[in-house]
């Protein structure tokens, strides 16, 4: 049988693991954001809507590629936006982290997973769709003091320097981020 915490793009080039330390740090969301709607759509993913996108939030150096890290592209849906990493092969989307390797962080696609049960509890809701109000977070001080801890400890333990994201001395991110405009991310949510 896989090993649960193996982890894959959709052709199977993009290969690697997580580990049980950071499976166990590690926070299960779903987030029903219009942004991570859009880069579903812009990826050629089945639509999430009306439902959410499944995110596991871990450090990034509980990540191990076995193949293919080399193949990683990055996309942002705005100049400010998340990073979004997705496979140049196949172009599954696969994680999405902060900008800069000082804010360890990765949100992993769950869907990745060979089996995602393995990931745990849903934890949070992030931006959950309210009729004539503002979206809510259900579960979003844990969701948060669970990120904090994580980043805190990866700090202080200089663990924040392994990342597959990165280069560290220059913070520069390992693929050059392509935006795209504002009118493309419009027509993507149309
Ligand atoms: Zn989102
Ligand atoms: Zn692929």
């Amino acid at each position: 049988m896989a090993d649960p915490l193996i982890f894959a793009c959709d052709c199977g080039k993009i290969r690697g693991e997580l580990s049980q330390e950071a499976r166990k740090a590690g926070t299960r969301i779903v987030c029903f954001c219009a942004d991570c709607r859009a880069n579903e759509i812009y990826h050629k993913q089945p639509d999430p809507a009306p439902g959410p996108v499944d995110l596991f939030q871990v450090n990034p150096d509980g990540l191990t590629f076995h193949q293919g890290e080399d193949l990683l592209r990055l996309m942002r849906l705005s100049p400010k936006g998340l990073f979004r990493w997705y496979a140049g092969c196949c172009g599954t989307p696969m994680a999405n982290t902060l900008a800069k390797p000082t804010l360890p962080f990765a949100g992993l696609r769950s869907d990745r997973f060979a089996n995602k049960d393995a990931l745990g509890k849903i934890r949070a809701r992030a931006f959950v769709p309210k009729q004539g109000k503002q979206p809510r977070t259900e579960g979003a001080a844990r969701m948060v003091m669970s990120l904090l801890s994580r980043m805190i400890s990866a700090r202080l333990s200089g663990r924040w320097k392994e990342t597959p994201f990165f280069d560290v001395d220059s913070g520069e991110p390992v693929s050059k981020p392509e935006v795209i405009s504002k009118e493309e991310r419009a027509a993507l949510l149309r």
